[in-house]
């Protein structure tokens, strides 16, 4: 299947062809012609899988062969449907793009400007955490596309400084996410400032039974694809784990990272305070590296990505959260310093690894308090992960469990003393997981 049987036109395949791309991805062969015919759309597609061009090339064509009826053009632009006053906007906003986080919505602000660059479309990028006279001057100029995080997008509503009214289609992406982090009521009250007649899609790497509520609400008719991610865990990710005690963990993480000669790794940490911890002890150690979480400015973590993309830095400490969607090709090394405490990130996490056709590691430190979430990760993945340690770091087997650093109440898995050796079952001899775990995991 090539690019040009999707129905492309002319100057999105040429922008598609300067990135170099031979071929569409599966979501994107799947996604794109149920978009073009203007189908709401459900589907489960993990950063990955080449899912923001699955949605950014349709919406684009949808933009230059629907151009806004004459008669609904707002000319003078001062008034909305429900007559509100409105900013002066030159055209309305036509394409709506909801992202759970700063990271995401100026990646996919990117892919816009990547895949548009030969059409005539103008998009703004909001979210919180930055000044909002910008974003305010660039709605007020005119946006077609806008792709915003949910808080920052309903301050402007609040400001009256976008109107939304006139919005033909709507993207969630990473629509799981957004449940995730609460923003369920934000949803809700932008959905009630759209259009009734849109189109509508949903990105989502699990169908929760959340995900079908919403999608129940808000799809009409839809088409649902669900796709194995691009580069799956089965195909290309190489896993493995390092038992270790708990304090030698950053001492076994610096000798990896210098024996192997690792030039770009990942490394995810539970807590914000566990990131800036860890980076400040590589840097002592001599490692490159930078932190990125939700405490730090979006300028810091924007510099920090940066500097990591161009190899200044050695190793990105991350939190979840903040590493969510994260684009960087060709990663090739992930560690899990500390386990997460729901199983599905781990899959989020090593799937970072891997992309691009590139094959990746991805490597868990895990000490014994661990034991119990990394069941549960085994668990979801139908897989035991083989396990191996490394000379001067064997974990003490009289050492007792230390507590983790997690959450005492509220945590969804209970494990935290579990005893038990290190081993695998008897007959289990580490396969690598199967695709369907990394996606549909029914959260
Ligand atoms: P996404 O899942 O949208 O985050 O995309 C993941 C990565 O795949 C991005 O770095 C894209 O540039 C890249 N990508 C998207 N489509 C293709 C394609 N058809 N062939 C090769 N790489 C692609």
């Amino acid at each position: 299947m090539s690019f040009s049987s999707l129905g492309l036109s002319a100057e999105l395949l040429r922008a598609v062809n300067d990135q170099g791309y031979a071929e569409p991805t599966p979501v994107q062969s799947r996604a794109i012609p149920v978009v073009l015919a203007g189908r709401d759309l459900l589907a489960a597609a993990q950063t990955g899988t080449g899912k923001t061009a699955g949605f950014t090339l349709p919406l684009l064509q949808h933009l230059q062969t629907h151009p806004v009826e004459a008669g609904r053009r707002d000319v003078q632009g001062r008034t909305n449907a429900v007559g509100g006053r409105m900013p002066g906007a030159a055209k309305p906003v036509r394409v709506l793009v909801l992202t759970p986080t700063r990271e995401l919505a100026a990646q996919v602000g990117e892919s816009v400007q990547t895949y548009g660059k030969y059409l005539p479309f103008t998009t703004a990028v909001i979210f919180g955490g930055v000044n909002i006279n910008p974003q305010i001057e660039k709605l007020r100029r005119g946006a077609d596309i806008v792709v915003a995080t949910p808080g920052r997008l309903l301050d402007h509503v609040q400001q009256k400084t976008i109107d939304l009214s006139r919005v033909e289609i709507l993207v969630l992406d990473e629509g799981d996410r957004m449940l995730d982090m609460g923003f369920i009521r934000d949803i809700r009250r932008i959905l009630a400032l759209l259009p009734q007649r849109r189109q509508n899609l949903l990105f989502s790497a699990t169908f929760s039974e959340d995900i079908r509520q919403l999608a129940a609400g808000l799809l009409k008719n839809p088409e649902t694809i669900d796709v194995a991610p691009r580069n799956s865990t089965v195909e290309l990710i190489t896993q493995r784990v390092h038992p270790v005690d708990k304090g030698h963990k950053r001492e076994l993480l610096a000798h990896l990272i210098k024996s192997g000669d690792w030039r770009q790794v990942l490394v995810f940490t539970r807590t914000k305070h566990g990131a800036n911890r860890l980076c400040e002890q590589l840097q002592k150690d001599g490692i490159q590296s930078a932190a990125i979480h939700g405490n730090k400015t979006q300028s810091a973590r924007t510099r920090a990505l940066a500097d990591f993309k161009q190899g200044r830095v050695r190793v990105l400490v991350a939190t979840d959260i903040a590493a969510r969607g994260l684009d960087i090709d060709q990663l090739p090394h992930v560690v899990n310093f500390d386990l997460p405490n729901v199983p599905e990130d781990y899959v989020h996490r090593i799937g970072r690894t891997g992309r691009a056709g590139s094959t990746g590691e991805a490597i868990s430190l895990v000490s014994s308090d661990e034991r119990g979430l990394l069941k549960d990760i085994e668990r979801l993945l139908r897989q035991e992960l083989p396990r191996a340690s490394v000379n001067d770091f064997k974990p003490d087997p009289h050492a007792r469990p230390e507590p983790t650093d997690r959450p005492a109440h509220g945590a969804r898995h209970s494990h935290r003393q579990e005893s038990g050796g290190w081993h695998s079952r008897p007959g289990s001899h580490g396969h690598r997981p199967r695709s369907a775990a990394s996606r549909n995991t029914g959260r």
